[in-house]
């Protein structure tokens, strides 16, 4: 352990941090901060990810941060039964996807998928002809498909690849700019590096035949190609009657109408979106980037989500986002664990993952909103909630329940109430 740096002289600057190992960095980290021997330990618990591959995986690695992973039943996707794995730290999401299933299980949800296509970026500024420029690379499709492509032809060979260009003129405050839209199919990919090395390959070219500078080449998170859409019909029957059915829908038009409301509508639709991408070790950033981009793209940010009623007066959800994900790249591959996941899933394309996380971003929305406009999300999340509150009053083993239950009952779920139930229960 290293003592000057800790007390008064301690200093972020640590060289040659990156080129220690893991345990080496966390001593240094501890000697910092101060950590006792509990904490410095527990840190060193890698739990089920390989050391080696934490360092791999990202730089200047000294631990893991567990999160549990939960399973969704009663989910019924295209006429199949699938149990979806959701990793997340916050109680009543993964129970929240169960009981919306549960109520549509004979249905289940119907999903589908635009394509697997990303978009490049590539930005030209100082262009003389902007317009006559935007001709010129339009023209040069063919040329600009095969330095693409040749840039990946393991993707090529599995019948991805560049698909089209578009090129935009955008008038920004730096004055005119040429945009260059790649579109590729990056199959089972998630497809980020794959487009951004192509853009990269391109860009030279770009800025000589447009006349301009090029800057920026970067895939756009924005994957508008790439949308999983998913509907249900909930019966009047099962959701409770028509007035339940009624403040649902009046729960929506609020969304829709209002971005106060659909920023928390939306949250809640990507509590189990996100569990399920982090689970499967996809890029949980990058799906909730393009989910609010898209949720904003009449220029009024609105909800994600679409509720109707039925002829027959049944509620008919529907839910359309990009979902850009993968099973091969990034750590889905790498990460045992997300590996194990896709294995619960049963999925052997990014297609069906897409279509599946779609799903369960749909029956997250519905719990969430039928709880809203009924007893309240505080009753079910509370329920959950006190036993985070027990455990952080200290409670252990059966004490947890023991504890919850009495805050429940109580109706206050606090800290200061758990600490004198377990004092009570522990001098009974
Ligand atoms: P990758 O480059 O690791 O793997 C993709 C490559 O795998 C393809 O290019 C192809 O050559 C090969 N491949 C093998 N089998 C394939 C199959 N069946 N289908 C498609 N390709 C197959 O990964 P990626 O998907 O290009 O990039 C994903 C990673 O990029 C994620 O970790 C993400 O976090 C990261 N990233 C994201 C952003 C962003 O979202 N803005 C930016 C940069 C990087």
């Amino acid at each position: 352990m290293n003592s000057t740096l800790s007390g008064r002289n301690r200093s972020s600057r640590i060289g040659g941090f990156h080129r220690k190992s893991p345990l080496e960095r966390l001593d240094l980290v501890a000697a910092f901060a101060d950590l006792d021997e509990a904490a410095r330990s527990h840190l060193a618990d890698m739990g089920n990810l390989p050391v080696p591959l934490a360092d791999k995986l990202i730089e200047n690695a000294i631990a893991t941060m567990n999160v549990p992973i939960g399973i969704a039943t009663n989910m019924k996707v295209d006429g199949e039964d699938v149990l979806v794995p959701m990793a997340t730290e916050e109680s009543s999401v993964v129970a929240a996807v169960c009981n919306a299933a549960r109520q549509n299980y004979d249905s289940g949800f119907t999903t589908s998928l635009s394509g697997t296509l990303m978009i490049a970026q590539v930005q030209a500024v100082d262009v003389p002809d902007p317009h006559a420029a935007r001709l010129r690379l339009l023209e040069r499709r063919d040329d600009i498909r095969a330095i693409c492509d040749a840039c990946d032809p393991v993707l090529v060979k599995l019948g991805g690849g560049f698909r089209d260009l578009e090129v935009r003129l955008l008038e920004t405050r730096g004055g005119p700019m040429l945009i260059t839209h790649l579109i590729v199919d990056t199959r089972d990919a998630m497809g980020a590096n794959a487009v951004n090395t192509m853009a990269e390959k391109v860009a030279p070219q770009i800025a000589a035949w447009s006349g301009g500078r090029v800057y920026l080449r970067i895939l756009s998170n924005l994957a508008d190609r790439r949308l999983a859409r998913a509907h249900a019909v909930w019966k009047l029957a099962d959701i409770g009657g028509a007035e339940v059915r009624d403040g649902m829908l009046a729960a929506y038009h609020f969304a829709a109408a209002d971005p106060y409301r659909a920023a928390t509508h939306n949250k809640g639709i990507m509590n189990g979106i996100s569990a399920v991408v982090l689970a499967t070790g996809n890029d949980t950033r990058a799906v909730e980037a393009g989910a609010h981009a898209y949720a904003a793209r009449c220029g009024h940010y609105s909800s994600l989500t679409h509720y109707e009623v039925t002829r027959e007066g049944d509620l008919s959800a529907s839910i359309e986002l990009p979902m850009a994900v993968g099973l091969i790249g990034g750590a889905t591959r790498l990460h045992p664990t997300a590996q194990a996941c896709l294995r619960i899933l049963g999925v052997r394309t990014a297609e069906r993952l897409a279509r599946i996380i779609a799903a369960v971003g749909l029956a997250q929305n519905f719990s969430a909103l039928k709880a809203l406009a009924t007893v309240g999300i505080q009753k079910g999340h509370m329920d959950l909630h006190a036993q985070n509150i027990a455990m952080m009053a200290g409670a252990v083993g059966d004490e947890v329940d023991a504890v919850a239950k009495a805050l429940v009952a109580k109706g206050t779920v606090r800290v200061d109430v758990a600490e004198q139930v377990l004092n009570e229960l522990r001098r009974a």
